[in-house]
């Protein structure tokens, strides 16, 4: 198949007849380890997937906007000024919307313009195409104001087009890790200082690799349940006095103070525990020990399953099949309620893990998963 930015950049010649001004990628992502704990001001460590979303971009002499995307391959989708305020364009044009609102809110002269967009990146799989669109959007319309916008700024801009245009309450993680994330790295993000930290992540030259299973289980309940983990997240931290789950310093005397709302404490004692899994993969990855973060990653996953409750039987059965098959560690990745897992293999025994999931779908009567290795790839840039 042809590279998403050449099918968006056919695809504007097909749709408008013309060729685009300028055409942006970005990268989907996977998370290592770090996981709901972005918006509680923890840390992540995401890396870019190989697999990019294109959006190609031509100028209007008007203020209207004309989008179209592959996915679908639906008529385009046309929104003028007056539909820039959040919530007026839904579907997925809304995402494009969004980045036009949010960029024209900071005060940058957006032109109008006709996009199309082509993607190899999972759409709905938990490997954020959403953030993907947002950012590759985000260069070409760049591009077309003929403004600059530091690259540290992306992340915060396209959060805030998808937290309030779209209505998604996310945290800032997709959006860093499709701006900021560099080949042959992983991508360490403090979510409160939003400082960060390019950790090499050289996994073939170790003889490793990162399986991705997409497990094709249909999102359930994805909104409310994680708007409902957010709520309970910030009602803990108000009740222990901290402004972040992140602040709690000492767990025993936090879980202690919420005795009595079991719920609260399950969910405090993952948030906690998963920050000090990133920083202990972190120590390990400074290290040059990738090949021991194995464990880590499934107690991450043991730690969602438990305590933080977002996985469904496709997670759990993937994980556990995984490791079964001989994988050093083994975690979902993303929100949770269906979408991926990733499993850090030995580079020889990727096809035999991928084959023992596929066969425990098949025993269980699940839908057939999706797999492939992922390499670490690089962030947002013009193609
Ligand atoms: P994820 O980010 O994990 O893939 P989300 O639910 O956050 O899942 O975002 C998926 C939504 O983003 C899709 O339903 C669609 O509206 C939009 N989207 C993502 N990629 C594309 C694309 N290439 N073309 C059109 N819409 C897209
Ligand atoms: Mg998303």
């Amino acid at each position: 198949m042809t590279a998403p930015e050449d099918r968006a950049r056919s695809a504007f010649a097909a749709e408008f007849g013309a060729a685009p001004d300028t055409v942006w990628t970005a990268p989907g992502r996977v998370n290592l380890i770090g996981e709901h704990t972005d918006y509680n001001g923890g840390y992540v460590l995401p890396f870019a997937l190989p697999q990019r979303t294109a959006v190609a971009a031509g100028r209007l002499d008007r203020r209207e906007w004309t989008v179209w995307s592959e996915v679908g391959r639906a008529a385009p989708v046309t929104f003028a000024e007056a539909d820039l305020e959040p919530g007026r364009v839904t579907g997925w044009a809304g995402y494009l919307a969004a980045v036009v609102w949010a960029l024209r809110d900071t005060g940058v002269d957006v032109p109008g313009a006709r996009l199309t967009v082509a993607s190899d990146v999972p759409v709905g799989s938990g490997l954020s195409s959403s953030a993907a669109l947002e950012c590759a959007t985000l260069g070409a319309l760049l591009d077309l104001a003929g403004s600059e916008l530091p690259l540290d700024d992306w992340p915060a801009l396209a959060q805030r087009a998808e937290n309030v245009y779209v209505g998604m309450p996310c945290g800032i993680m997709d959006q860093a890790a499709s701006s900021l994330c560099r080949a042959d790295h992983a991508l360490f993000l403090d979510c409160r200082s939003l400082e960060t930290e390019q950790v090499p992540f050289t996994i073939a030259d170790e003889g490793l690799a990162v399986l991705v299973v997409d497990t094709r289980a249909p999102h359930r309940h994805t909104d409310g349940e994680y708007a409902a983990r957010r709520q309970t997240c910030e009602a803990a931290a108000a009740r222990l006095g901290v402004d972040l789950l992140r602040e709690v310093a000492d767990l025993g005397q936090a879980l202690a103070a919420l005795a009595g709302d079991e719920v609260a404490v399950r969910r405090v004692r993952h948030v906690v525990t998963e920050n000090q899994r990133v920083l202990d993969t972190m120590t390990l990855l400074r290290a040059g020990r990738t090949s021991e973060i194995g464990p880590l990653l499934t107690a991450s996953h043991a730690s969602l399953r438990d305590d933080y409750e977002v996985t469904v039987p496709e997670l759990d059965v993937a994980v556990d099949a995984a490791l079964a098959a001989g994988a050093l560690g083994a975690r979902m990745t993303g929100g949770g309620f269906g979408g991926c897992v990733i499993a850090l293999v030995r580079t020889e025994s990727a096809d035999a893990v991928a084959t023992a999931v596929s066969s425990a779908f098949a025993e269980h009567g699940f839908d057939v998963p999706a797999a492939f290795v992922a390499a670490p790839g690089p962030g947002a840039a013009r193609a």
